[in-house]
């Protein structure tokens, strides 16, 4: 397999693990206005609706730096039990075996990045070994935001305190407290530093310790940006929030800023769902920002 593009000397590997018709964009986007969306929504057929869905992936992003390999999220997971979204519930994918197409084995992998502790984003830290939850990549550190874990561990005062808890119902249990337990979790804070050029950045909103990891290499940059954006739509109009964006004004407000930035420093931005080409840079429009999908741009 081929990367997806460069950042200056890093090479980046997209390995996917799902797409699918996900929701109706009235039933994703809290702010959702029929008027504007009909404006914009010609040109997301195909790769990002279809059928009157929203379309979407969940998608893995592999850095290799030439002396480390930084995965970026990690899906869903197989054999979960999701009572919270069931459509991510139980599945049987093929995640590692595109992992290996792209010339990787689980063991290669020296640090994994969670943007958040949702879901779809910590799904592959484990896997099932004779009935116990594993870390799947067992040589790898794992990166958990701070305030994250605060929330969704069982064992912390502020666990609750914080939302989230339904939609995210056994997540903590199954996919995290096993890495932690293992010794191979690191929490971390605003400006921890992941690797050469690596840094987390502070994005709070989707969840509350939600982090952008920003990659420079060469003077290329680009912004690993999780779930700040699900859709070019809010690319357009980025007062609008998914359903599952916890602190609504936050994540506006965070969406916002990390825009601003990938704009001012022409940075490539590299959400976790898009639709092909996976990921896109901006410009500056009239009443927010605009998408560019420009492969030149990027190398
Ligand atoms: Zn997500």
């Amino acid at each position: 397999m081929e990367e997806a593009f460069r950042i200056g000397s890093h090479k980046v590997y997209r390995i996917e693990e799902w797409q699918g018709g996900f929701s109706p964009p009235e039933a994703l986007f809290a702010e959702f206005e029929s008027r504007v969306f009909a404006e914009h929504a010609p040109g997301f057929e195909p790769d990002f609706m279809r059928d009157g869905l929203i379309y979407g992936y969940l998608q893995s992003w592999l850095i290799d730096t030439g002396d480390e390999l930084v995965l970026v999220d990690t899906g869903a997971g197989n054999e979960k039990d999701r009572p919270g979204i069931p459509i991510f519930g139980n599945l049987q994918t093929d995640f590692l075996a595109k992992l290996e197409e792209a010339g990787f084995a689980p063991e290669d992998i020296d640090k994994v990045f969670c943007t958040h502790l949702h879901i779809d984003h910590v799904g592959w830290n484990t896997r099932l070994v004779e009935g116990e939850w594993e870390p799947t990549f067992a040589n790898a550190t794992y990166y958990f935001p701070t305030l994250d874990e605060a929330a969704w561990n069982p064992a912390k005062e502020t666990y609750g305190s914080l939302g989230g808890a339904e939609v995210n119902a056994n997540v903590f249990e199954d996919s995290v407290a096993p890495i932690i337990k293992a010794g191979r979790a690191e929490l971390i804070e605003h400006g921890a530093s992941i690797a050469d050029g690596m840094t987390a950045i502070d994005s709070p909103g989707h969840t509350p310790g939600h982090m952008v990891l920003e990659v420079e290499s060469e003077g290329e940059i680009a912004f690993f940006t999780g779930d700040i954006l699900h859709h070019p739509m809010q690319i357009s109009q980025p007062g609008w929030n998914s359903v599952y964006c916890e602190d609504r004004d936050q994540a506006a407000s965070t969406r916002r800023a990390i825009l601003d930035r990938a704009a001012d420093r022409n940075a490539r931005i590299v959400p976790a769902h898009f639709g092909a080409p996976h990921s896109v840079f901006v410009e500056r429009a009239q009443d927010g920002f605009r998408p560019v999908f420009d492969e030149r741009r990027g190398g």
